[in-house]
């Protein structure tokens, strides 16, 4: 049974979805102004090896995440470029969606803009203004604490004696407060700047209200797990709970799950320090996107810090050019009757200890560990020209579940592509289409071509891998 580390209570808890068979997942996502750094990739990537456990498990899960769309720094970009929201947003969502697709992410199923949903966020401010949970001050409308007395359970922090601003984010919000960490549901805004014209009058959502509008909008007033990198834990999912509970009464999510950073050189890979890569930095240097997968998802456990060095980028494309050899070996293997013996056992017994590792708060390094273990002992077979069609089938299923969670093997299969020259590629796709016709003669002449030019075709039940000879 899948098991993960919940930031609440503070220890392992099952994965048992509210509604039967049915996960609802909730991940806060980026603040289109930029282009995310691959710290931010690493808390995407996390989420996507629990997304894939998830489905995996469970017959069917809901993934929702948000774009932050309206915020101090967009606001004063459009206003610097005299463009809309809209249009300042728009090139930044485009670059995170290509940004996700080369590293293998998949699609959450929303991608809800706050600025979608501000009738939503207006809707439930003023549900915790019937709750007697907010007050106007000078700067806008305000959530207070003092409404809500198990504020600080999810970050163990007291109510009283809070230093705000612990996040940075707060600062923008400190105006007019009864309470020092009471933080801005609404925030008034003049005539002529950006907002919207409500019931509550002119002005422009605080980002907290933004995730509990959105995420109840899609997922219900209770959902299964939420997710963020540990920096989110205060005050941004602190108060998500606060505002939420207070309005609905009901308890707002099962599982709270938080990243550790990545760090470079002892500090937190961020926009403001300055310190940070963005992936397409790290492919102009000759990095490739399966590598960065690996290292930020698969090198250390998510709750652990990981120290971004060219070195560990190194070694990860190593540990990536290993499974993909040891794919390519098995398909190529010529199959050879006989029962399955010891390579059947090996794989299965993989597997079992993959899947252990993975339901064990997503292990995803240990279960890396059993796997190269395993492809030790299956190369020393495949030497010793030990293993038969079971024993490949069972290796190659052992392959199959694994990148299904690792999810490299498509990237790198993307990346051979690329790598390719015109004429071999022009090649290969004739030769594929001399096989869809059955023209065995032009195939293999093709074949003979492409190995001059120091490439190798191999055919697969998913068609033709070619190989560098
Ligand atoms: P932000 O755009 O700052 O809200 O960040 C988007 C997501 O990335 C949040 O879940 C953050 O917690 C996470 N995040 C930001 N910086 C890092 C980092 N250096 N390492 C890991 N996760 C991060
Ligand atoms: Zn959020």
């Amino acid at each position: 049974m899948l098991r993960l580390h919940d930031t609440m209570t503070r220890r392992s808890q099952p994965v048992e979805p509210l509604e039967e068979g049915h996960v609802r997942l909730y991940t806060c996502g980026p603040t289109v102004y930029a282009r995310a750094h691959i710290g931010n990739f690493r808390a995407y990537l996390f989420e996507d090896v629990l997304r894939r456990v998830l489905e995996q498990r469970f017959p069917r899960v809901t993934h929702v995440m948000n774009l932050t769309d309206v915020e101090d720094k967009i606001i004063r970009n459009a206003v610097a470029h005299g463009s809309s929201l809209d249009e300042e947003t728009q090139p930044w969502i485009q670059a995170f969606y290509e940004d996700l697709d080369a590293l293998g992410i998949r699609r959450a199923h929303h991608y809800p803009r706050a600025t979608e949903y501000v009738d939503r966020m207006v809707e439930l401010i003023e549900r915790l203004g019937e709750r007697g949970a907010t007050y106007r001050g000078d700067g806008g409308i305000y959530f207070s604490i003092a409404a809500f007395p198990t504020y600080g359970r999810l970050s163990g922090l007291r109510a009283e004696g809070l230093v705000a601003g612990a996040s940075g984010r707060v600062d923008a919000d400190e105006y007019g407060k009864e309470n020092v960490r009471d933080f801005a549901l609404w925030k008034n805004v003049g005539p002529d700047e950006i907002g919207w014209e409500t019931r509550l009058g002119r002005g422009r959502p605080g980002w907290h209200i933004e995730c509990s509008a959105m995420s109840m909008a899609l997922l219900g007033e209770s959902f299964d797990i939420h997710c963020g990198g540990v920096d989110n834990i205060f005050p941004h999912h602190e108060n998500e709970i606060a505002q939420s509970e207070a309005a609905t009464g009901v308890p707002f999510v099962r599982l709270w799950c938080h990243n550790e950073h990545l760090r470079v050189e002892g500090e937190k890979m961020a926009k403001s320090l300055g310190n940070f890569h963005t992936l397409r930095d790290l492919v102009d240097q000759g990095a490739r996107p399966s590598a960065v997968r690996y290292l930020l998802g698969a090198t250390v456990h998510y709750r652990k810090q990981l120290n971004y060095t060219a070195g560990a980028l190194h070694m990860s494309n190593e540990a990536v050019e290993r499974f993909a050899t040891f794919r390519d070996r098995l398909e190529a293997l010529p199959p050879r009757k006989g029962a399955g013996g010891p390579a059947v056992l090996l794989a299965e017994r993989a597997v079992r200890e993959f899947d252990a590792a993975l339901d064990d708060d997503l292990n995803l390094p240990e279960g890396m560990g059993v796997v190269f273990a395993a492809l030790r002992d299956a190369n020393a077979m495949l030497d010793a020209g030990g293993v038969d069609a079971a024993g490949r089938a069972a290796l190659l299923a052992l392959v199959e579940r694994v990148d299904d969670i690792l999810g490299v093997l498509p990237l790198v299969d993307r990346e051979r592509d690329a790598a390719l020259t015109p004429e071999v590629r022009r090649l290969l796709e004739e030769r594929a289409e001399a096989r869809a016709e059955r023209d065995w003669t032009r195939s293999d002449g093709i074949r003979d071509r492409l190995a001059a030019l120091g490439i190798g075709v191999e055919d697969t039940p998913r068609g033709q891998r070619w190989r560098r000879l």
